[in-house]
């Protein structure tokens, strides 16, 4: 199919897109197009206007300091996964943009677009929800942070106003003694997971002292669960807060059973890391 007809914009300046964001209610941010641009074509996206963004000076960054790092809305996945500061500084970044689509994908998609589209099945929503970052949005209102706690409304739906662009997202760096795990089960490697689950535990003197575990694809939103006080059988703790779904690509008892072997397995990765990982 082809999409409806709808008017194109590409500003040069923030400011320029921001304003047309505001005076047209039916427009569309394009990033990049991975997910709109099937949208529009099977029709189930039919915008007045798309804003496209790929022009706007100083949104393609990957920058690092102290506290984490900072993705810029025009940064692609595959440059993300290229990173080698953004690795050292919160490695599950990298390990689960690995599994995000294959490479054609990867060098259009950007990391920033993925968490306002806000799919359940994709892998950097639940890391940004298991890591505590956020994403900084601008509108002719001014800016704003919005805390990956409050950014996933429900299926495909971020709590982005409509006049707002997300112009960056902040990864947390990965703590002394913090250690991080990752698996997924796909079809085929790069396609959408059945079910993933990521890991980070924190070790003190040799103990647990923290361990968190987020799911993808088992529920409308990115999921995260502690378990710190249920280091024994992390998945029955997991289970009883999940409510695993049932599409056609899996049934429901399967994506429970993937919670149960992948959450212990992707914990003890985790601790692993912690105890292994040059300080
Ligand atoms: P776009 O498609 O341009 O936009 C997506 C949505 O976000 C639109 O509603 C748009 O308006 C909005 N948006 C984008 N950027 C902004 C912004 N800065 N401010 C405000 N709104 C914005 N993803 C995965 O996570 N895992 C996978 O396994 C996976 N497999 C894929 C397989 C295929 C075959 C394809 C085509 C895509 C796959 N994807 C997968 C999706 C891919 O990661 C996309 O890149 C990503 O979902 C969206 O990023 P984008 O830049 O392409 O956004």
């Amino acid at each position: 199919m082809k999409p409806a007809p709808f008017a194109y914009l590409r500003p040069t300046t923030l400011e320029e897109a921001l304003t047309a964001l505001a005076g047209e209610p039916g427009a569309k941010v394009l990033a990049g197009g991975q997910s709109l641009v099937p949208l529009l074509s099977m029709r189930l996206a039919a915008p007045s206007m798309l804003i496209d963004i790929n022009a706007l000076p100083d949104l393609g960054h990957v920058t690092c300091d102290e506290a984490g790092v900072r993705i810029g809305a025009l940064a692609r996945h595959a440059e993300v996964l290229a990173s080698v500061e953004a690795a050292a500084s919160q490695p599950l970044i990298a390990r689960a943009l690995s599994h995000v689509a294959h490479p054609t994908i990867r060098n259009r998609g950007t990391t920033v677009g993925s968490l306002v589209h806000a799919d359940a099945a994709a892998e950097m929503p639940m890391v940004l929800r298991l890591l505590e970052g956020s994403v900084d949005v601008a509108s002719v209102r001014g800016r704003r942070t919005i805390p990956a706690a409050e950014l996933f409304a429900g299926p495909l739906e971020s709590t982005l106003a409509h006049d707002e662009v997300a112009v960056e997202a902040f990864f947390p760096a990965l703590p002394a003694g913090g250690g991080i795990g990752f698996e997924e089960i796909a079809r085929r490697h790069g396609d959408y997971a059945l079910v993933g689950v990521a890991a980070v535990v924190t070790i003190a003197d040799g103990d647990v002292v923290g361990a968190r575990v987020g799911f993808v694809s088992v529920s409308d939103v990115p999921v995260v669960v502690d378990v710190t006080d249920h280091l024994d059988d992390p998945a029955a703790a997991a289970l009883a807060e999940l409510d695993p779904a049932e599409d056609i690509h899996a049934s429901a008892d399967y994506r429970a059973h993937l919670v149960k072997v992948l959450t212990p397995r992707v914990l003890a990765d985790a601790i692993h890391h912690a105890r292994t990982r040059k300080q």
